[in-house]
């Protein structure tokens, strides 16, 4: 479905009828990320109970349809379409705090290694980066990027360590231009 021209409130009601989707965006160039903040998170739903750390310019938080456990997503308040339009201060930040959280994951979940990647393809996306755990039942290799996705189940005892690790005060919602 084209939704080029269409205003914020027509999407908005076109999602909630489950007529327009987040690839309808993309598709339409239209960031699904911007637009969910833009409008009560209509499209991912709220958050909030799985952000694990936020910052001026980041937001990470625990995967809504994670491909493992302890499955992560970090992406910026900032509007960039990906990492190659990111500017280098934050290229930076994301990556510095990319790799903090991998040792984190790997000490919480015991995992054997935590692999990182940033896709953000289409006529429109939103710059984040993906840390997926892997496990030592399972194999090696770039299969790890692609495991079936399944619905988050929320582990209290590590999300609070998740937190606690990573000094999260809670939740603001700041929007940047
Ligand atoms: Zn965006």
């Amino acid at each position: 479905m084209n939704l080029n021209g269409l205003k914020d409130e027509e999407i908005k009601e076109l999602v909630i009828e489950g007529k327009a989707t987040v690839a309808d965006l993309v598709d339409s160039g239209i960031c699904p990320t911007c637009f969910n903040r833009r409008n009560d998170s209509v499209l991912y739903g709220d958050d909030t109970d799985k952000m694990i750390y936020e910052d001026d310019d980041l937001e990470c938080f625990l995967v809504g349809n994670p491909r493992a456990n302890g499955h992560v997503a970090i992406s910026t308040k900032v509007h960039y379409k990906d990492v190659m339009e990111a500017d280098e201060e934050v290229c930076v930040k994301i990556f510095l705090l990319a790799k903090k959280v991998m040792n984190i994951i790997k000490e919480v979940y015991n995992a054997e290694s935590v692999y990182l990647c940033t896709m953000c393809d289409g006529p429109m996306n939103h710059f984040h980066v993906q840390l997926i755990p892997r496990y030592s039942f399972e194999k090696r290799g770039s299969k790890n990027f692609v495991k079936p996705r399944f619905e988050y189940v929320e582990d209290k005892e590590k999300l609070e360590l998740l937190r606690s690790k990573l000094n999260y005060k809670g939740h603001v919602k700041t929007l940047k231009k």
